[in-house]
């Protein structure tokens, strides 16, 4: 498997709080990979700057061996790489069809943009019994599901998922991780940024707790799923 997404000793500052601290991790192509961790431990902080969104002070990142330490958001949703963010952010007055059309707007191929329209529908059949409704009134989980296709739609090389299971119940949590299983089982690599730690054990290959902007922990999902620190702080 090789590497695609190579973070090495990163730093990032907001004015004087010290975001990330030293971040190292890595991303294989195909892989399903979790960054776990409490509230403030720099998750978020580390998609955005993924996205483009904040500069990394010192360290680098690579993407399929270029750097991208400096790259502007434009272009990495043209190398491909797609966030989700927290908080889901569909457009609730537009339908979900056009919810999941606009996923495409960068897409030169528009039959393209159909079929992967088409393959959301086929994996959620309750988004294409809504396609008409507008995204406002989804159920919490349907947004989730519909930000998700909408993503996909773009075509992503790597999917940049914030904390797609908050303030869902279990069984929804449940459908969206299988929805996630489905994406990287058509061969899109996915970095899963999640608070449910079981959630995120369950779909993800490889996992990496941070805490304070770095890394403390990191293994296979089997292994860190029976790691004692693991169970007492976040499996507890
Ligand atoms: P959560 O799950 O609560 O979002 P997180 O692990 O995603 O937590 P971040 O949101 O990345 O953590 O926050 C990391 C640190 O950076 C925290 O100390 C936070 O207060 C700080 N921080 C995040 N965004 C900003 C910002 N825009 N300005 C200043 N400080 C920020």
């Amino acid at each position: 498997m090789s590497i695609e997404l190579e973070l090495t000793d990163v730093d990032l500052f907001y004015g004087r709080v010290h975001a990330l601290q030293g971040l190292s991790f890595s991303v294989g192509e195909g892989e399903v990979v979790s960054l776990l961790g409490n509230n403030g431990a720099g998750k978020t902080s580390t998609l955005s700057m993924l996205s483009g969104l904040y500069r990394a002070k010192s360290g680098s990142i690579t993407w399929r061996g270029a750097d991208i330490t400096q790259a502007k958001p434009w272009d990495l949703v043209e190398k491909g790489l797609i966030h989700v963010p927290e908080g889901r952010r569909i457009f609730s007055t537009m339908t979900v069809h056009e919810n999941l059309q606009l996923g495409g707007y960068q897409v030169k191929d528009k039959a393209l943009i159909a079929k992967r329209i088409e393959e959301s529908y086929e994996l959620m059949p309750r988004l294409f019994e809504r396609r008409n409704q507008q995204g406002g009134t989804l159920s919490g989980g349907e947004q989730q599901m519909v930000a998700i296709a909408r993503a996909y739609v773009g075509g992503p090389q790597l999917l940049l998922l914030d904390e797609p299971s908050m303030g869902l119940a279990p069984l929804v949590v449940k459908q969206v991780m299988e929805l996630i299983s489905s994406i990287s089982a058509q061969g899109t690599t996915i970095l899963l940024v999640e608070q449910n730690a079981r959630a995120a054990l369950k779909v993800a290959d490889r996992a990496y707790v941070i805490e304070s902007g770095k890394v403390t922990i990191s293994g296979t999902a089997a292994e860190l799923s029976k790691d004692r620190a693991i169970i007492e702080a976040y499996l507890g």
